[in-house]
């Protein structure tokens, strides 16, 4: 299969550098908040309760949380990890060829249905005749989940299938989904009549429209057309597996984000929750070693899903090595240059890698690293462009976790980090 059908934009980003990308869906996503990741519950019957549930308009992480743990976060890893009971370093015994990683998530998805803990998954497919193109699936069987193995690295409205859960009279659901979307759901948690639901979360980051997916590969990749599968790794670089088996390289350092800068959605710019904190199960891989997954069992019901699968996993070490702490003042320095600044000339961005690879943070210290640089990056987001907002966007555990920052913060940005008022 080629991504023929929507051939890759090479002339850009679906609305030009510096805009804000969804925008390229005016006419969809009209009425909807100035930041929107197209979760979908706006698509649904539901859409008179976005204003309490969207993560964009009133961020409820706080109060959700107290509902799931009766607790808020400690320090210090709860603080950017979010709640968790226990947490591994785990695959699958037999890996799913098909599964972005060893494919917990999906075997996790079809062990549900076949034990008949739930009638229905909500999981997202690729759109007929494309790789890549996110389509919400309302999975009734075990074949339909595992046929959504593998990621489809682009928005997928997957609340908009709630109408349909209802329709069909589902009363137990599992959602696999991003944070935007569980969070929303977990604020309507009450109004669906559920007697089981499931919270399957992925970590997410840097989300992106379809159109501008197709643009990004252009852009870092030499055979845009043949790639199928990507995934941003441990080590510093951008892996992209190609039809013909044939991995290809490229460190981040190299990324040309000259031209990638305003592909990125102003939602994905203004979140909080890369770990998605607020499932009963979170399953990544950036908190473990290269060819493992992280998996954080959150709540009782994040544990039972747990306990469904260990059988099947293989559980190892989790890691840490480095110290991230060393990197962030020169990380905020560089966000006071301008999106897109040159890149550093070509030997300096090798040595760059080199040392990211040997020096960095790796293991747990490596989704320190990189949460905190988004918590940061994102916050500074949010004060330039949609400062109004951050009263009800940016949840508490942004401020206590950069708190290390602070000094660093007052005089790189010349402001405090948290309000001091
Ligand atoms: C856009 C995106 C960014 C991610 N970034 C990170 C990251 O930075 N760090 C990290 O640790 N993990 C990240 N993940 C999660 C990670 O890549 C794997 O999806 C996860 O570890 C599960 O792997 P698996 O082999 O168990 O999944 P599989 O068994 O292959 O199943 C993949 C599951 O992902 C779901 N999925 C695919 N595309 C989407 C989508 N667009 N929206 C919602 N759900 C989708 C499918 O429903 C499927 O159930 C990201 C995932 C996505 C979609």
């Amino acid at each position: 299969m080629t991504n023929a059908a929507t051939a890759p934009l090479e002339e850009g980003p679906s609305k030009g550098f510096g805009q804000i990308t969804l925008l390229s869906h005016d006419d969809r996503l009209k009425g909807r908040p100035r930041l929107c990741s197209d979760c979908g519950l706006c698509d649904s019957a539901l859409k008179p309760s976005m204003p309490q549930a969207c993560m964009f308009v009133d961020n409820r992480t706080q109060a959700i949380e107290q509902r799931l743990h009766g607790r808020n976060r400690q320090p210090d890893d709860e603080l950017r990890f979010g709640i968790y009971r226990a947490q591994y370093a785990a695959r699958m015994r037999r890996p799913n060829p098909q599964a972005q990683w060893s494919g917990i998530v999906t075997a996790l998805g079809a062990r549900l249905l076949e034990q008949g803990k739930v009638e229905a998954v909500i999981t997202t497919g690729a759109a007929p005749g494309t790789r890549f193109k996110a389509q919400p699936i309302l999975a009734r069987t075990a074949a339909e989940v595992l046929a959504t193995a593998g990621n489809k690295p682009c928005l997928s409205p997957n609340l908009s299938l709630l109408d349909s859960v209802r329709e069909q009279g589902i009363k137990r659901l599992a959602l696999i989904g991003t944070s935007c979307q569980v969070h929303a759901l977990r604020a309507v948690e009450a109004e669906l009549g559920l007697e089981q639901l499931y919270v399957i979360g992925i970590p997410c980051s840097d989300n992106v429209a379809y159109e501008d997916l197709t643009y990004f590969l252009t852009q870092v990749s030499r055979s845009p057309e043949t790639v199928v599968h990507h995934e941003f790794m441990q080590d510093f670089s951008l892996w992209m597996r190609h039809e013909d088996g044939h991995v290809e390289r490229l460190n981040f350092v190299d990324f040309p984000m000259d031209k990638l800068h305003g592909i990125f959605p102003s939602a994905c710019l203004s979140c909080f929750d890369y770990p998605n904190a607020l499932s009963d199960l979170t399953v990544g891989y950036m908190g473990a070693e290269l060819g493992w997954q992280w998996v954080l069992a959150r709540t009782e019901r994040g544990e039972e899903l747990f306990e469904l699968m260990r059988p099947d996993l293989e559980i190892g070490e989790l890691t840490e090595r480095g110290d991230r702490r060393r990197g962030m003042p020169r990380f905020m320095e560089r966000l006071t240059h301008p999106p897109g600044a040159k890149r550093p000339p070509f030997l300096i961005r090798k040595l760059v890698a080199m040392l990211q690879r040997r020096k960095g943070p790796g293991g747990l210290e490596f989704a320190r690293a990189v949460i905190e640089m988004k918590l940061l990056r994102n916050l500074n987001y949010v004060r330039g462009k949609f400062a109004r907002l951050e009263p009800r966007v940016v949840p508490y555990h942004v401020y206590q976790t950069l708190e290390p920052y602070a000094e660093p913060y007052r005089e790189i940005f010349g402001r405090a980090l948290a309000d001091e008022s």
